[in-house]
């Protein structure tokens, strides 16, 4: 994990230059990946100069904890919710966030489902794929992502954005990334979730449209 770092601006700087020259290395538009700084654990100070910086898009773990941290600040910001939902938190997780990125079962696709309709809003929904198939991970595991798509998109009448992973952790990235972006392109769909502070530069050159960065844009967390 990375060192605490004395200059969050810098490190956010530095981060931003390097999806650029990732992006240019393989031929694509940096403008067409976005970095969503993950905020979660982190303390105010660090997540202010960020904030101060220009930084719009931040991703959180926990529905309660992003509420307390970013209640009555989130205007104009784009919020995506990154770790796992539990069902009964749908309604929380509908009214807060803009994105959410961890639909992985039907009992939560309908619980989702049931909320947009009720409330009118309608975040932006991504599936998570185990592409690794840990036991102790969230998502559909790869043989069942289309079936599970299809059954979001039909019987749930939600619409997909795109896919996100998390590749096992000590393992290269990159089969994990072009295992996402198969899966993204025989379902149609275009946007990948992928990548983090060790391997987003991997993720950008298998077609990540976003990349979820924390602790080398914000430093270790507590
Ligand atoms: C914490 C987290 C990140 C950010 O991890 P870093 O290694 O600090 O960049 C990205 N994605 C998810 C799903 C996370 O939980």
């Amino acid at each position: 994990m990375a060192q605490p770092l004395s200059d969050p601006p810098r490190a956010y700087a530095d981060v931003v230059a390097r999806i650029g020259r990732a992006a240019q290395a393989v031929g694509r538009d940096p403008a067409a990946v976005s970095l969503v700084a993950v905020s979660k654990q982190q303390p105010w100070e660090a997540i202010a100069p960020v904030l101060a910086a220009g930084q719009r898009i931040f991703g959180e773990n926990r529905v309660q904890d992003a509420m307390t941290r970013w209640e009555g600040r989130a205007a104009g910001l784009t919020l995506h919710l990154i770790g796992p939902l539990q069902s009964n938190k749908a309604a929380d997780a509908v009214a807060f966030f803009d994105v959410v990125e961890t639909l992985d079962r039907e009992r939560l696709a309908a619980a989702l489902a049931r909320e947009i309709d009720r409330q009118g809003r309608r975040p932006r929904l991504y599936v998570q794929v185990n592409t690794g198939e840990e036991p102790q991970k969230a998502g559909v595991i790869p043989a069942g992502a289309d079936a599970f798509i299809a059954a979001c998109r039909g019987p749930h009448g939600l619409e997909i954005e795109g896919l996100m992973c998390i590749p096992p952790f000590g393992e290269p990235s990159g089969p994990h990334f072009a295992l996402l972006g198969r899966i993204a392109a025989r379902n149609g769909l275009a946007k990948l979730s992928m990548g983090m502070s060790d391997d987003f530069e991997t993720a950008i050159r298998f077609g990540a449209t976003s990349v979820r960065v924390g602790s080398a844009v914000f430093g270790a967390r507590a």
